[in-house]
């Protein structure tokens, strides 16, 4: 199993009370970052229990 360094793995945190609910992937090499950067997505926070928009955080390896 050959992997390339095109995806990188990346945290998800809520946007409200930082907690850090998801990880996902995402390739840059597909990713137009122009404009903003970040990523934002909207899923169900269970700290908060409901839908929050999450951030883009840290890196994970
Ligand atoms: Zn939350």
């Amino acid at each position: 199993m050959a992997k390339k360094g095109a995806r990188e793995i990346v945290a998800l945190v809520c946007s409200i009370c930082k907690n850090q609910n998801y990880g996902t992937t995402r390739n840059k090499v597909n990713m137009d970052t122009k404009g903003k950067g970040k990523l934002g997505l909207k899923k169900y926070c269970r700290f908060c229990k409901k839908v929050q928009l999450h951030k883009e955080s840290l890196k994970l390896k």
